[in-house]
Parts: structure tokens; C-alpha cells; sequence
């Protein structure tokens, strides 16, 4: 039984509520390692160690070219330890190790570009409607940010965090998921091997509702910067506002993929299946909603549905496994609860609609491919997130109606658009309300490329230049030239 600790000011904290939370693997449905069930006391002593590193001592003066420096190092490090990484969190969320191994392999390019970016954030000289005065901008940092992450890619989703905070020169204090805490804590030991001081990068693992809770409302936070469920994200905005604190927010999605006539559709079949059987559906992304021009409707989810029930169920350690467990086991309740749910509703169940009835597969938290057909838009399957391999096909007539239907949701992360007419791309891109639009592909993420919601999926952006300025302020300095100082009581 592996144990993990938390990293407090540089050093491992010892479990001080002696209670341990057991992660279990997903694939086996055995437990396999454990983290501290942490305190509010472990949450104090975090937060502390994060804005005295902040407020003074070496990272506090430190030059962001050194800064910039140090992210690189750690990306050095990140690539040295990434199969050792990827592992750990394939035991504990299940996902496929081809998929996580991908992840962690491109985490450096994160660092990396942050890293280069530490240095060329720039204040201006502003030109003044007031001659006697020099008025300058500077982007200072904002303090300590908490950094709450889900358990679906854990060392991705807090990079795209941890990363651009690093570079602004701010400190962090981590709350991963109760279910994937693993890597995040192997991941922060090499912050002390990379050489940033300590107290800059802290973890406080536990339960959302004692630590996440905690940390959000604790004084000493400037931001929380949350990925995970809209019910969540929302308790956290409103317990954020209390103390007026900074947040964003990435949280779920109802994400469309319409299909026109007009696609090659040997592509736009895989597109489909890759937006949502890949990582099992438990992707914020997911095309969870497969809408489909009618005159193409049948031939499209009679090839779909085909293709996905080729997928390779099977260990997520092997690489010819094509689909692997849920992550968690109430998860896979939730997934098994929504399928009920369509069915009621009068969806035609396609493909699945049940755990494998195989004896390999027994142990782990399955839940067949599953597709429906019949879905209209009002339904519940087509307007909650299920987080699971559950595809919903749904008929589009046109243009205006596929932008009707695909915008009829309260989410707004992502969409993907399959066409052959450079016109429809433009179209549609501009009509979608989503963050990220995707045309003729799926699922691509960079370092480079903002990312966040439009509407409930969110607030903010992460990645991209313009994310950097998410965890910095803007301070105006006036300088008075003039001799003297004039009338007192009149504004100048
Ligand atoms: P979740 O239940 O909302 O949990 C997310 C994180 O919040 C966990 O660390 C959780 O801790 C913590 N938490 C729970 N209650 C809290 C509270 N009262 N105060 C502060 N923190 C609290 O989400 P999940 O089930 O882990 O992840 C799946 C969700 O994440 C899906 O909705 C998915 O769409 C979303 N997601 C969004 C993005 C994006 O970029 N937009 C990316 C990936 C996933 P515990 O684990 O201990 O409960």
C-alpha cells in the first residue's frame, strides 16, 4: 500500500488527523494507495507557508527572468519523471495510460511557455492629460491563489492553473481531488529538486466540502482558481464573493458536434467517437451531443454506432484498450442513473445501455459504450452532463436550426463543426456560443490556445498569453512634477 503526504513550506507534512482517505483503482476496484484526510489546521499552515513566500524572502524578490528560469528547470524534471507520473494517475482515475502519458508528456510545454512569458509582461508609460504628472501601470501579482482541481486529468487541469500563477509570481496552495490526489502530491516534490523556494507551491489533500471549503474562504486568499462540476463551481463563486476574491471557473459542459451533409464522413465518424468515447466521456469537452443533419441521420448513427462497438474495453494499462473504467464508483452510479433516465425519456438505446457482462472486467467500474438515437433537445440526457461514454444523436434541418439547437443548453464550453464549405465553418464558428470551436477535428488543447465558458461553463480563461494576466493587477502610479500642491479641495 503506497501512502503519499502533503508538501507544506518545501518539507512533507505528516498526516496530523491520522485519518486516511483510500484511493481506489478503478480497473481492479481494490484500493491501492492512501492520502491524509487533511485538517483545517494542514489548510492554516498552507495558506501561511504560501503568502510568507509571497510577502517576503527569495521568491518575493525574485527577477521574473530567474522565475522563468525555474519553470524550465521543472519542465526538465516533469519530462525526466512523466512515465512515473503518468502511471500514478492511471491508477487512480483509470484513464487510459496512452492518453495520460500523452498529458504528462506535454506538460513541459506549459512550463516552458509560461516560463518564457515571466519576463515580458510589460507596464506602460501612459500619456497624461495632466502635464505636471508621470502616470506609469505595473502588473503586480495577486497573493496566494488556491488551486481546486477534479479528478478526470488532475496534472493537466491544475498546470493550466499552476503555470501561468508561477509565472505572474504568485504562490499556490493545491486541494486535488479527494480520488486523484496521487500525482499531484509526486508532482509537487520536485518543485524543492527544481530549486523554487519554500512555501511557494503547497497541497492540502481532503474532502471538497471540509478543505476546498477552507481554503476558498480563508483571508489570506486572493484568488481560487476552481475546475470541476457547475454545482460546485457555483458554491465556490459565491463563497469567493464573501471576501471578494478573484476566481475563475471551468466547469462542464453539453458540448455539441454537429455533422453537415457536406462532411467527409469517415472523418467526422471518428470526430464523433472521439469526442466522446475517448477518456470514457469523463472530459469536460466531451461531444456529448451528436447532432446530425437529417438527410444524413441514419447513415451517421448506423456508422457510429458500428465503429463503437468495436472499442476495446480492457485494462487502461494496456495499450490496445481503446475505452477503460469510470474513475469512481459513484460516478459509475451516476453514468448508469442517467441511461434509466433516457430510456424513460423515449430515447431509442442504440448501442450498450449497461455495464459489460464480461468476467475480465468485473472488477473494474465499466460502463459500455452507449448510444441513443431519437433524442430531442429538451430531453435530460441532451441538457445535463452525464460525464460518461453516453452519446446522444440528435436531427438538425439546417444552418438555423443546428445553431438553434446546439446553443439551447446552459453550457457553452466547446462545439465541433464538420463541413466540406469553407462558408459554413466561418458561419457557424461565429453563431456557436462556446469557448472553443472546433472544425473538422476534436479534443485539441494548447498551451497556446485560451481556453474557458461561455455562459454556466465558466468564467475566465486559462492558456494562451492573455491567461497570465488572469492572476496579476494593475497598479497606476502618479508621479506630481510640479512644484507645490494645489487646491486641496477640487480633484485634480
Ligand atoms: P467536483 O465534484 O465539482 O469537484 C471538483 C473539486 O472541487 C474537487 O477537488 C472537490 O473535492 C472540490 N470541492 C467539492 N466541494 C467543494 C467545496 N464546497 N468547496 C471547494 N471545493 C470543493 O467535480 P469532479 O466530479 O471532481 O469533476 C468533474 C467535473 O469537472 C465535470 O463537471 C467536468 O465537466 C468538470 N471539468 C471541467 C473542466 C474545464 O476545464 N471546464 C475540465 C475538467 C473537468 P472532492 O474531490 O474532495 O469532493
Amino acid at each position: 500500500m503506497q501512502q503519499f503526504l502533503n508538501i507544506v513550506n518545501g518539507e512533507t507534512l505528516a498526516n496530523g488527523s491520522g485519518r486516511w482517505i483510500d484511493s481506489e483503482d478503478p480497473f481492479t476496484g481494490k484500493v491501492w494507495s492512501q492520502i491524509p484526510q487533511g485538517t483545517t489546521q494542514d489548510a492554516e499552515a498552507a495558506i501561511a507557508a504560501a503568502f510568507d513566500a509571497g510577502s517576503s524572502g527569495p521568491w518575493a524578490s525574485m527577477t521574473p527572468t530567474v522565475r522563468g528560469k525555474l519553470l524550465h528547470r521543472l519542465a526538465d524534471l516533469i519530462e525526466r519523471d512523466a512515465e512515473k507520473l503518468a502511471t500514478l494517475e492511471v491508477r487512480d482515475n483509470g484513464k487510459l495510460r496512452a492518453e495520460m502519458l500523452g498529458q504528462v508528456r506535454y506538460l513541459p510545454e506549459y512550463y516552458r511557455y509560461f516560463g518564457g512569458l515571466a519576463d515580458k509582461i510589460e507596464g506602460g508609460v501612459l500619456p497624461s492629460d495632466k502635464p505636471d504628472m508621470f502616470t506609469y501601470t505595473r502588473h503586480e501579482p495577486l497573493g496566494v491563489v488556491v488551486c481546486i482541481t477534479p479528478w478526470n486529468s488532475p496534472l493537466l487541469l491544475l498546470t493550466w492553473k499552476l503555470a501561468a500563477l508561477l509565472a505572474a509570481g504568485n504562490t499556490a496552495v493545491i486541494k486535488p481531488s479527494e480520488f486523484t490526489s496521487a500525482s499531484t502530491l509526486a508532482f509537487v516534490a520536485l518543485f524543492k529538486e527544481a530549486g523554487f523556494p519554500n512555501g511557494v507551491v503547497n497541497t492540502v489533500t481532503g474532502y471538497g466540502h471540509e478543505i476546498g471549503a477552507a481554503l476558498t474562504e480563508h483571508p489570506k486568499v486572493a484568488k481560487v482558481a476552481f475546475t470541476g462540476g457547475d454545482a460546485t463551481g457555483k458554491a465556490v463563486y459565491q463563497a469567493a464573493a464573501k471576501g471578494m476574491k478573484h476566481v475563475s471557473l471551468e466547469l462542464g459542459g453539453k458540448s455539441p458536434n454537429i455533422i453537415f451533409d457536406d462532411a467527409n464522413l469517415d472523418d467526422a465518424v471518428k470526430g464523433a467517437i472521439s469526442g466522446i468515447f475517448a477518456a470514457s466521456g469523463q472530459s469536460c469537452i466531451a461531444g456529448s451531443r451528436l447532432l446530425v443533419q437529417r438527410s444524413i441521420y441514419k447513415e451517421v448513427a448506423q456508422r457510429v454506432t458500428e465503429f463503437a462497438a468495436t472499442a476495446q474495453l480492457g485494462n487502461p494499462m494496456d495499450e490496445a484498450t481503446q475505452v477503460g473504467p469510470i474513475t469512481t464508483r459513484p460516478q459509475r452510479q451516476k453514468v448508469l442513473e442517467y441511461i434509466a433516465v433516457a430510456k424513460d425519456e423515449g430515447a431509442t438505446c442504440l448501442l450498450g445501455g449497461k455495464v459489460p457482462d464480461r468476467a475480465d472486467l468485473a472488477d473494474g467500474w465499466f460502463v459500455e459504450p452507449t448510444i441513443f438515437g431519437d433524442v430531442t433537445n429538451a430531453m435530460r440526457i441532451a441538457q445535463e452532463e452525464v460525464f460518461g461514454p453516453v452519446l446522444s444523436i440528435i436531427p438538425f434541418e439546417d444552418e438555423e436550426d443546428a445553431i438553434r439547437i446546439a446553443n439551447d443548453t446552459i453550457y457553452g464550453l466547446a462545439a465541433g463543426i464538420w463541413t466540406g464549405s469553407i462558408r459554413r465553418a466561418f458561419k457557424m464558428s461565429n453563431a456557436l456560443r462556446a469557448g472553443t470551436v472546433w472544425v473538422n477535428t476534436y479534443r485539441a488543447v494548447s498551451f497556446m490556445a485560451p481556453f474557458g465558458g461561455y455562459k454556466q461553463s465558466g468564467l475566465g480563461r486559462e492558456n494562451g498569453q492573455d491567461a497570465i494576466y488572469e492572476f496579476l493587477q494593475t497598479k497606476c502610479v502618479w508621479i506630481n512634477l510640479a512644484e507645490g500642491v494645489p487646491n486641496p479641495f477640487v480633484l485634480r
